[in-house]
């Protein structure tokens, strides 16, 4: 599954940056237990077991589930037939346990003869009637009602995100919205719309009959085999899988779908369906949005020596999903964040996304976690695909500049939520275990072990794990003792600090270099707390650049203070340390200014590069001729990411480097293959070209640029020039199906709107295009725009920010009462400035003055009463 964290970084992120979309990354359910009942109980809670998350016991294996459904849209109930095949798993047994959340069981039987059972509304206890071996398989028939939206869950407030089985819009009121049903299983809901073993430890094979009105697509787990009319102009679809998976994977999707055809080649040359399930309007853009699909899954079963294990790979987006995506077996979900024309794909895709899920197919879906608290074994490895898809398709310095990202993830994750052993036994809620450790740490880990190993050893290990454990579940002890194998080596010192460890290295790094007898000592300290964390044990490669070239020496830190020595010939140029730059570590690095700018000119990695043009550029140095060289040679840089931080840079350029710099950053905004870099540009350029010639740049980027972070950039440095011809302009975009666009035309009319803007504010925040953080964005910009505005205009918006706050999206909410108390803040300095003018206008007995003064404070009076009826704090 790939949740949304949230956190401000990303927000900020995605302000700054629209290379590549991180809204599709969480909304948690995670809290704090530092309460103080939790505290009051902890030295009670000392004296007892610490709580362990152990594996569930397997009393029973599935071996088959066949399903047979239909729907009562209006009622949002299923009505089901299940057929589930088991056998005692050891033991010999008389019954059967299976998870039912909220359901009415109508009847069960075996072989046409009824059972007698017990049901509190979670848990089915079926009396077989005679007792089984573990030799005997046996049959039993269920017949229910699932009920999602009646369920009643438990005394706490009902979480949306545990209904299991979704009717989207049933009765099609929402005219905006395409009535359709979907699923999410994990992690323990599939027992919401059928009874089974609703654990990551069951598998079972499945069929799904589903019985729909003939206009309506269905997708499912395996493959169709058959699609037969009834007399009721009904149709029955029939779904199987004939490879066992866990219950949390089954799927289900219905509405009025179209079926975008694709194909994936096998080495032998045999074909297998790709198919991408969209709404109407979006049925060209499918092939743009997930059109690698089948490279991905080329790359990754070529990669990991298993070819992709199951029929078919199918993918739907699904409107109000409660996740981001699901690694559903065969039958992908994602949100409607997904759904983005070619044109808005210029400023960033969600490749990512798509190779998780892809990724989880080996991950997840073959071999599956045994308990939650070995989500990692699932989670750690699609985070890491990210990775893998973005090394091969976009080159190292996209992956690693992607992995700074995911390794920032983490940071934010811990600070907010708390330090955990990655894998997690003593969690309190299962739904914790779906954070910035499990999926960013994770990915991080086993691009160190990747280092360590050598990629050799590294996929080798993988493929080993995979084909031992293959439609099994699996603990961390089984990933290393397959590394084990393959390597020869004893891992479990590397396991322990990772897998078993909380935290992360804080290194002190300093150099002391001896010139009389050309030796440099690479000094560590280890500074992470170790009530948290372990002493780690750190291969680290160390480069040292010297007059004859570039040496990498292996160092291994494994005390709290160490020293390495290490001789160069001629100059010591630079030294880097964990050369690579594949360390999860926050480390505190003090090297000359001169170094750092070798640095950006020699080493390889991305990380490094920046790093030395970061430090390279710090200081006194940056006024040297060599400094401000460094800036403007990094402007040509090969990777987008570096450009741009030295467009940032140029503001501490000087002289006749300016004018270098202008005519770069000019060709930038115009050429530059991304368009984050040429957006920078633009922003940049607004107050350092003459005006006219400034006009002219805007202007062709408006006419000329598809990407609409581009156009946005260009409105927004036009409006600070030629505020009426950016309006101009602005008025012309206000159509364009973008929710990038939107939200650049109302930071345009944020900032110099007149009152006709609010039609469009009206129209943008009402419609249907902004998603995610772009709705907020316009939230905001409206808040902007009534700081400018008369109190009557500003009561017209009243209605807007009230709908907002009952429909508008996560982020909307989220931030909707700082809106609030930003404008109730401004009412109330305009009554401070209004009383003020009040006292001056009747010292001067200016009456009529005094009075119209008065007028306005009490229609700011009554403005601020009016919008104190929305939420002002959270
Ligand atoms: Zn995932």
């Amino acid at each position: 599954m790939k949740i949304k964290f949230v956190y401000l970084v990303a927000l900020l992120f995605l302000a700054s940056c629209g290379h590549k979309q991180y809204d599709e990354t969480v909304i948690g359910e995670e809290e704090y237990y530092e309460d103080e009942l939790y505290l009051d109980e902890a030295e009670d809670m000392a004296k007892e077991r610490p709580i362990y998350r152990e594996t569930e016991t397997i009393l029973t294996d599935l071996i088959h589930t066949r399903l047979d459904v239909n729907f009562d849209w209006t009622k949002s109930r299923m009505n089901g037939r299940a057929t589930i095949t088991a056998k005692p798993h050891f033991y010999a047994s008389d019954s059967i346990f299976l998870d039912a959340k909220g359901m009415d069981i109508l009847k069960v039987s075996m072989e046409n003869k009824a059972l007698t059972y017990s049901y509190d509304s979670l848990t089915l206890l079926i009396h077989l009637g005679k007792t089984f071996t573990r030799d005997e398989k046996y049959t039993v028939v269920i017949d229910y009602v699932a009920k999602p939206d009646e369920r009643v869950t438990g005394g706490s407030a009902a979480i949306t995100s545990d209904k299991g089985l979704y009717f989207i819009n049933p009765t099609g009121d929402d005219k905006s919205k395409m009535p359709q049903i979907w699923t999410q299983g994990e992690t323990e809901s599939s027992s919401v719309w059928f009874p089974t073993i609703d654990t990551p430890n069951a598998k079972t094979t499945q069929e799904i009959f589903m019985t729909v009105a003939n206009k309506y697509a269905t997708l499912s787990n395996g493959k169709l085999i058959s699609s037969k009319q009834n007399v009721d102009g009904t149709r029955t679809d029939h779904w199987k899988q004939e490879l066992p998976h866990a219950p949390y994977l089954f799927m289900m999707g219905v509405g009025e779908f179209k079926v975008v055809k694709d194909v994936y080649t096998r080495p032998d040359g045999t074909k297998m369906d790709v198919n991408y399930y969209v709404e109407a309007q979006w049925e060209s853009s499918a092939k743009a949005i997930f059109g690698e699909t089948p490279a991905m899954i080329s790359h990754f079963s070529k990669l990991l020596g298993v070819e992709y294990p199951w029929d078919k790979y199918h993918q739907i987006v699904a409107r109000d999903y409660v996740s981001g995506a699901m690694e559903n077996t065969g039958a992908v979900v994602f949100g409607d964040f997904v759904y983005k024309t070619e044109r808005e794909l210029l400023d960033g895709n969600d490749q990512s996304t798509i190779a998780h899920e892809l990724f989880h197919h080996w991950f997840g879906d073959l071999v599956t976690c045994e308990s939650w608290s070995n989500l990692p074994l699932n989670e750690s490895f699609a985070n890491y695909s990210q990775y893998l898809w973005d090394e091969y398709r976009y080159g190292k310095d996209e992956a690693d500049f992607q992995a700074v990202v995911e390794t920032d993830g983490y940071y934010q994750s811990a600070q907010m939520q708390g330090y955990h052993n990655l894998i997690w036994f003593d969690y309190y809620d299962k739904e914790q275990m779906f954070d910035g450790h499990s999926y960013n740490k994770g990915g991080r880990i086993l691009h160190m072990l990747r280092n360590h190993l050598g990629d050799d050893a590294f996929f080798k290990g993988i493929q080993m794990y995979l084909t031992t454990n293959k439609f099994k579940p699996a603990e961390f002890h089984q990933l290393r003792l397959a590394f084990e194998e393959v390597s020869g080596q004893d891992l479990n010192w590397f396991f322990n600090q990772w897998f078993l460890g909380a935290g992360h290295p804080v290194l002190d790094v300093n150099y002391d270099t001896d010139t009389m007898n050309h030796k440099v000592s690479v000094i560590v300290g280890q500074k992470q707390d170790l009530k948290l964390s372990p002493i780690y044990r750190l291969p680290v490669d160390i480069a040292v650049y010297d007059s004859e070239g570039k040496h990498v020496y292996k160092m291994l830190i494994d005390s709290l203070n160490q020293k390495h020595t290490f001789a160069y010939a001629g100059e010591l140029k630079s030294i880097v340390f964990d050369d690579q730059k594949m360390l999860l570590a926050k480390i505190r690095e003090e090297k000359p200014a001169e170094q750092y700018l070798f640095e950006y000119y020699n080493a390889t990695r991305y990380k490094a590069r920046k790093e030395g043009l970061l430090f390279g550029t710090q200081g006194p140095i940056v006024k040297t001729a060599k400094g401000q060289q460094l800036i403007l040679d990094a402007l040509n840089d090969t990777f987008w990411d570096i450009r741009l931080t030295a467009i940032e840079k140029a503001v501490k350029l000087k002289d006749e480097n300016v004018g270098k710099a202008n005519k770069l950053i000019r060709d930038l905004a115009m050429n530059d293959p991304n368009s984050g870099v040429r957006a920078a540009a633009l922003a940049y350029l607004s107050n350092k070209l003459e005006s006219t010639e400034m006009t002219a740049v805007c202007i062709d980027r408006l006419e000329k640029d598809q990407s609409y972070l581009v156009i946005s950039s260009a409105l927004k440095s036009l409006g600070k020039i030629d505020v009426e011809l950016a309006l101009k302009k602005a008025k012309t975009l206000e159509s364009e199906q973008s929710s990038k666009m939107i939200s650049g035309v109302a930071q345009l009319y944020g900032a110099h709107g007149k009152e006709d803007a609010l039609i469009f504010f009206e129209k943008a925040l009402k419609g249907t295009i902004l998603q995610g953080f772009d709705q907020l964005g316009v939230l905001n910009s409206l808040t902007f725009f009534n700081v400018r505005q008369e109190p009557a205009t500003i009561e017209k918006t009243f209605d807007l920010y009230k709908y907002m706050n009952e429909t508008g999206g996560y982020y909307t909410k989220m931030f909707m009462s700082q809106n609030v108390a930003y404008l109730i803040s401004m009412f109330e300095t305009k009554m401070t400035e209004l009383d003020e003018e009040i006292a001056a206008h009747e010292k001067n007995n200016n009456a009529a003055y005094a009075d119209s003064a008065r007028r306005k404070k009490k229609d700011y009076n009554a403005l601020k009463e009016l919008f104190l009826t929305l939420p002002t704090e959270e």
